[in-house]
């Protein structure tokens, strides 16, 4: 069997689909392939036992041609700059698909969060955003959480962005405490977007949304509300899982007990009770109608994509299905609401802070969840419409959108010098 597809592998292949699909010249292409900047730092850490680590820090910023750069910052051992280059090219064509005024970026720290200490962690964060500061502010490139960190780690940055600068500047990173200049809303964005998208494609396909089966794949910010949310709107979460290890009950689990149950200490989702215990290769094979893989890439690939049972795959993660894996997938019918679609809402609320902070005028919850919904149903109807006319899939037709919008503000802008 060939290797598995990388996240940067599977980046670039589905922009040459994009790319094919738009007849785009080969200097485009080039163009739309090449980090417009990449910047690898030294994040030196004094560990609490005095010894000194240096950690491998990164920010790419994949395009500016829309606007500011904007994306997560990730903190996982496994962060490199291939992995960061291809989530800052998927953060440009999601931007561009759900019509914010941003191009995309991602930043990281190869390190595991949870073998440090709160203060060391606070010390790589700080020492991470003093690193990248020449390249990020509200008008260059617009941090947020991802993988591994938090609203605290985003108070953490805009505090050391502000002590550089003299002054408080709220606009420099998304996701915050709503103390400090958060939006409302913004803590469960990426989940409720993903209900929406699931919502939207099962209406599409005539499933009424109550009483269908869900598996959620990653506990953390986005996987851990997707599975509250689709309970509380009448779906049956059968199964979550983690890193440890996952947890199945086929008449329904309970995802605010275990949440709570998390929050209070416990080491892992696996021995709650009432519920079973599977592994994460058990969670994605299934007998479910819709899958949310909402943890880390290429999750779902050509070795076991032909044993998913879902009829849905809902991508709260980015990049979880590989090209093969999508191909396998496409041709048994399973409908696939591709990551720059189905957890945009992040980034759409994201949008919202800055705009809130720029104004310093804020929004209630309710507005912040109506334009929400409305901005992930118009997304939605444009890629399914798009999906229909050229007999696409899906995620070709939102690679179509999201890159065609970004040629175009290339040729629009023209090429300097
Ligand atoms: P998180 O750190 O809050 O949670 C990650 C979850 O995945 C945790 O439950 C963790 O235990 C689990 N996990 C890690 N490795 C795993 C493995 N090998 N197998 C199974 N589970 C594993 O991160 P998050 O913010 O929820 O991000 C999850 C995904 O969603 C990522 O792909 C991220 O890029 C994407 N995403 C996040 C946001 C956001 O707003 N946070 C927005 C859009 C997309």
């Amino acid at each position: 069997m060939a290797a598995r597809q990388s996240a940067l592998d599977s980046a670039l292949i589905q922009l040459a689909q994009a790319v094919e699909v738009l007849g785009l010249d080969d200097g485009l292409h080039a163009l739309l392939a090449t980090p417009r900047r990449s910047l690898e730092v030294a994040v030196p850490l004094r560990r609490d036992d005095g010894s000194l680590e240096v950690l491998r820090g990164y920010r790419v910023q994949h395009n500016l041609s829309r606007g500011p750069a904007k994306g997560g910052v990730r903190f996982h051992p496994d962060t490199d700059l291939a992995e960061v280059r291809a989530l800052a090219m998927w953060m440009t064509w999601k931007c561009a698909l759900i019509g914010v005024p941003y191009g995309g970026a991602k930043g990281g720290v190869a390190v595991d969060p949870r073998v440090l200490s709160r203060n060391e962690l606070e010390r790589v964060t700080r020492r991470y955003a003093s690193e990248i500061m020449p390249i990020i502010g509200p008008e260059k490139d617009i941090p947020a959480p991802d993988v591994g960190t938090d609203e605290q780690t985003m108070a953490w940055m805009m505090d050391t962005y502000s002590i550089h600068s003299g002054y408080t500047v709220t606009g420099v990173v998304t996701g915050k405490p709503v103390s400090i200049g958060g939006s409302q809303g913004r803590g469960g964005a990426t989940s409720r977007g993903v209900m929406h998208a699931t919502f939207s494609a099962l209406a599409e396909a005539g499933v009424d949304h109550r009483g269908a089966r869900v598996a959620v794949q990653g506990f953390g910010k986005v996987g851990g509300l997707a599975a509250q949310y689709l309970h509380d709107a009448g779906c049956v979460v059968v199964a979550v899982s983690d890193v440890g290890g996952g947890v199945l009950n086929t008449r329904g689990l309970d995802p605010v007990g275990l949440l709570r149950h998390l929050r209070s200490g416990a080491p892992s989702l696996v021995g709650y009770p009432g519920t079973d215990a599977i592994t994460n290769t058990e969670l994605l094979e299934l007998d479910v109608e819709v899958l949310v893989p909402a943890a880390l890439e290429g999750v779902l690939h050509e070795g076991n994509a032909d044993r998913v049972q879902a009829r849905f795959v809902v991508e709260g993660a980015n990049g979880p299905t590989t090209p093969d894996g999508d191909a396998v997938l496409e041709s048994r019918g399973v409908t696939v609401v591709p990551d720059v679609l189905a957890n945009s809402g992040g980034v759409a609320v994201s949008y919202f802070e800055w705009v809130q902070d720029l104004q310093a005028y804020f929004w209630s919850e309710d507005e912040v969840n109506d334009r929400l919904r409305d901005l992930m149903e118009r997304a939605y109807g444009e890629v399914s419409a798009l999906a229909a006319d050229k007999g696409v899939s899906l995620r070709t037709a939102a690679q179509v959108i999201g890159v065609g919008r970004v040629a175009d503000a290339h040729r629009t802008r023209g090429l300097y010098p």
